[in-house]
């Protein structure tokens, strides 16, 4: 795997095309000037991995567009030690970012074949978030409660279970919502039942599955 010059170059491109969209939070944009995404990628598609545009993972998914995981993650407001539940790995770029940003990151993913080719992955490089194969909409319950739990994935409403694996004063990032788009919503668990939703505009994500695939 190799990070040239010139991929540290179109990353800090990208950065800052990322900021000009509005991201202010400088640890992710410096997230991003780290994280070599082109590693994530299919070695033929390099020339792609440093546009602003979301790209196929295989098994019918996407990695998210750079924007997006920037989106969410300012969401997150992630704080240094955060525990962090991620639901939907696919690349395990969007892992790899909260990690950089001083997270404990879980990740779940229900695809195996992704689970694999992304622990491989990421078994080659510095990051080491604890990767799951499983159905997300379960979550973790062995390692809950988390500070904050990311939905990298379009779920038709808010999962009641996951909300339940949030600690309170914790945060949830969910794209709500059917196909074609969906609002990003950001929930935060005031107390032990009670939360404060905020909408945060629209979005297209893959759809989030029940149970495991192979
Ligand atoms: N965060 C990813 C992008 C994820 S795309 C990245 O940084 O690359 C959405 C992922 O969610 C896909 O890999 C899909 O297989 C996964 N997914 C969908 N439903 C799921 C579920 N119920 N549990 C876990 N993962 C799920």
């Amino acid at each position: 795997m190799n990070d040239s010059y010139r991929h540290k170059g179109l990353r800090r491109k990208l950065a800052e095309e990322v900021r000009s969209k509005g991201i202010k939070d400088e640890r992710i944009l410096e997230a991003i000037e780290k994280i070599p995404r082109h590693f994530f990628l299919d070695s033929s598609f390099v020339e792609f991995a440093y546009q602003d545009k979301p790209f196929p993972i295989g098994s019918g998914q996407t990695i998210s567009q750079p924007y997006t995981v920037a989106f969410q993650t300012e969401l997150l407001e992630v704080e240094k030690g955060d525990k962090v539940l991620e639901i939907g790995t696919g690349s395990g770029y969007q892992a790899c970012i909260l990690q950089e940003m001083g997270a404990r990151v879980f990740s779940i993913e229900r695809h195996h074949s992704l689970y694999t080719k992304t622990k491989k992955l990421l078994a080659q490089m510095k990051y080491q978030p604890r990767l799951f194969y499983g159905d997300g909409y379960k979550g973790l319950p062995a390692f809950a409660p988390f500070d904050k739990i990311l939905i990298t994935a379009a779920a038709p409403s808010v999962p009641e279970t996951l909300l339940q694996q949030l600690k309170p004063g914790g945060i949830m990032v969910v794209p709500v919502g059917k196909a074609d788009t969906q609002i990003m919503k950001k929930i935060r668990k005031t107390g032990q039942d009670d939360y404060q939703e905020e909408n945060c505009g629209y979005f297209r994500f893959v759809p989030m599955l029940g149970d495991k695939a192979k």
